[in-house]
């Protein structure tokens, strides 16, 4: 077993090795916080002068290490607003009202239409300020579209900034403990998604920690159908260390606030966009349940006590989660912000990383159509991949052939002058549908027709602005060097009030409407689709998954008659438009680029647990592992592993007789 230092010995020597590198800065405190160690110095020139011993002393103690200065070394705000207003070069434009103080962390936000011009070669501008005000500046894109969730989740992080600095704190104690009983396994369980799509969640369990990998709740499930196995022995919300989650969709993230109502009080691990449509998948989901008249299971109270805990972690960065656990997200490429987990744990010993929902494709092989790059494939150790597989048996059509399905929509229904709606979730497949279009346009092979977009996508579209960094590099240098947004073009409309949706439904000429709620489950869809379905010129197409039982699913299987809740009442509509799916836009690696990623992926995990799937899925896709594992480059075959909820498995230590049997089974 690995030996562990006390958490007490840790701290001693990194407040002795603190002292002794950072001398010249006039240290006058030292906090853990979360998983960084936040430093106080008297002397703020040190701050940017010391930047390679801050460096150097982080890579000696291994943890995140941040300075801020003294706030007694501060100016005023009002002097440091003057100083800094002063310092902006003409062609930037900064808004008063874009400048905040953040007074526990020392830091001055600042958006900015130009943040590298502000800041300035070498980012001078910030040593500038920080001399002369003892302030951190930190410079920001202001983004492109207006987003009131990044608002009130600014304004959330500056009112609360004390209780968080207090929660972080004890997150910091905890996350350096004394070490109690060190690894002494690696086991996980799944609590939900397992043989299922829904629910996500999976318990690590070391011995010495607790890990919890989303917490989802199953989108057509009821009761406690819809929640992960949370009463099953080994999950115990008081011994939990850690919740890691993957990406925003609610099945990864709808049951969290939920653990916060029965005691959690640790913190949550995103990804900055992850963070971001999180909050607004969560808020939409209380006020969802309030406007069908249901009692929704958490509230907005449970939401914020969960954002103060929320620590964001950039891709391709690690960090400590628990005393034996370090935790790094890298590019998923499912949706915005979306991640694969990599946990190392045991200082060594082993290394598990999670896929959750992830999109793969070869880069050389992309036309240039897709919004988000695929899923990174070189990890430095990998012993079990846990593997979801929700296109493990079945091929979609090619992106290509999908693209000339829509071509062929939007020109029929220019031609007939009819309405094509659309109906998709908001986050994922409404952006992808919008950027698809406006390349269609672009490329003059569709009209330019206009496009109505309804639903909440409009503020997950925002979000998607803030982080251009993190798109396909066609699309990010669309935005950030050509300075053209496709989600703005001249001709999509956002609704936002029931006269321009009334405009949407009675315009005269050919018109496409992308609405929520993507299953018809609910949400403006439905009025849109009241409004078009007796006439025959118009065409409903689905273009992601329906659920069995939805309405959306129905009326793919061919209904002409169904029911639909318009203004409080159902009313029975024959349908008369048509009615179509195009496969093969999903956020989903599908069957061969699941069997790719396998292939690719480095180094080879000795086990494969299968998940995120129904069994019939999992089933076809394990065995092509099994019957392929040489040409995908295995040296011997892997063990793979198809397991329910509640069943635990135990990865390591793993007896060799029990390894052999398990390879002639
Ligand atoms: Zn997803
Ligand atoms: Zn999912």
């Amino acid at each position: 077993m690995a030996e562990f230092e006390s958490g007490r010995e840790l701290r001693n020597k990194a407040v002795r090795e603190i002292l002794r590198h950072l001398e010249e800065a006039e240290v006058s405190g030292i906090e853990f916080e979360g998983p960084e160690i936040a430093v106080y110095v008297r002397n703020p020139k040190f701050i940017l002068e010391g930047e390679e011993k801050v460096r150097e002393l982080a890579k000696l103690l291994k943890k995140r290490v941040v300075v801020r200065t003294d706030p007694r070394v501060r100016k005023s705000r009002d002097v440091t607003l003057q100083h800094l207003l002063q310092l902006i070069p003409e062609d930037v434009n900064v808004d008063p009202r874009d400048v905040q103080f953040d007074e526990v962390l020392g830091e001055v936000r600042v958006l900015a239409d130009k943040p590298g011009k502000l800041l300035g070669k070498g980012a001078a501008l910030r040593s500038q300020v920080l001399a002369a005000t003892g302030w951190r500046l930190e410079v920001y894109r202001k983004p492109p579209m207006a987003s009131k969730v990044l608002d009130s989740i600014m304004r959330h992080m500056a009112i609360s900034s004390e209780r968080r600095r207090k929660a972080l704190m004890e997150i910091g104690d905890r996350i350096y403990r004394d070490v109690v009983v060190g690894t002494r396994h690696v086991r996980i369980i799944g609590l939900g998604s397992f043989s299922e799509v829904g629910r996500s969640a999976i318990l690590v369990d070391t011995g010495e920690s607790k890990v919890l990998l989303d917490a989802g709740m199953s989108p057509s499930g009821t009761g406690l159908d819809a929640m992960p196995y949370y009463w099953t022995p080994e999950f115990r919300v008081e011994e939990l260390d850690a919740i890691i989650v993957s990406h925003a969709h609610i099945d990864h993230i709808a049951s969290l606030p939920l653990l916060y109502k029965y005691g959690y009080r640790g913190p949550v691990f995103v990804t900055p966009p992850t963070r971001d449509i999180m909050l607004l998948m969560l808020a939409d989901f209380v006020e969802l349940a309030k406007r069908e008249g249901q009692e929704p299971i958490y509230t907005m109270k449970e939401i914020a006590q969960m954002m103060t805990r929320v620590i964001t972690v950039n891709y391709d960065t690690v960090i400590d989660v628990a005393p034996d656990v370090k935790l790094t997200f890298v590019n998923a490429g499912h949706i915005m912000g979306s991640a694969m987990v990599h946990l190392h744990i045991g200082q060594g010993l082993y290394n598990i990383l999670y896929s959750a929902d992830f999109k793969y494709y070869r880069l050389k092989l992309d036309k240039g159509r897709r919004l988000l790059p695929p899923a990174v494939e070189e990890f430095h150790r990998v012993e079990a991949l846990i593997l979801e597989g929700t296109y493990g048996a079945k091929e979609p059509q090619p992106r290509e052939k999908a693209e000339e399905d829509l071509v062929a929509l939007v020109n029929k229904i220019s031609e007939s002058r009819g309405k094509l709606l659309l109906p998709v979730m908001a986050v994922g497949r409404g952006q992808d549908m919008m950027y698809v279009l406006y390349t269609l346009m672009k490329e003059k092979r569709i009209p330019e027709v206009p496009v109505y977009v309804d639903g909440m996508i409009y503020e997950v579209t925002a979000i998607y602005t803030e982080y251009p960094e993190l798109l396909a590099k066609p699309v990010r240098d669309l935005i950030m060097y050509q300075g053209e947004n496709p989600f703005v073009a001249e001709n999509f409309v956002f609704v936002n009030d029931e006269d321009t949706r009334q405009e949407a439904i009675n315009s005269q000429g050919p018109a496409v409407v992308i609405s929520t709620s993507g299953m018809m489950t609910g949400g403006p869809v439905l009025e849109y689709f009241a409004n078009f379905a007796d006439d025959e010129r118009n065409v409903l197409a689905f273009v992601s998954y329906q659920a069995p039982g939805t309405l959306a699913r129905r009326l793919a299987e061919g209904e002409k008659e169904v029911e639909v809740p318009v203004d409080g009442s159902l009313k029975t509509l024959k349908v008369k438009m048509e009615v179509t799916s195009i496969e093969g836009f999903t956020g989903h690696a599908t069957r061969s680029e699941l069997l790719s990623f396998v292939k690719h992926l480095r180094p080879k995990p000795r086990t494969i647990i299968l998940n995120h799937g129904e069994p019939a899925a999992l089933l076809s896709l394990g065995r092509s592992i099994k019957e392929s594992w040489q040409r995908m480059g295995f040296e011997a075959p892997p063990e793979i592993l198809m397991p329910e909820n509640a069943e635990s498995i135990r990865l390591f230590p793993r007896s060799q007789k029990v390894k052999v049997a398990l390879d002639y089974l």
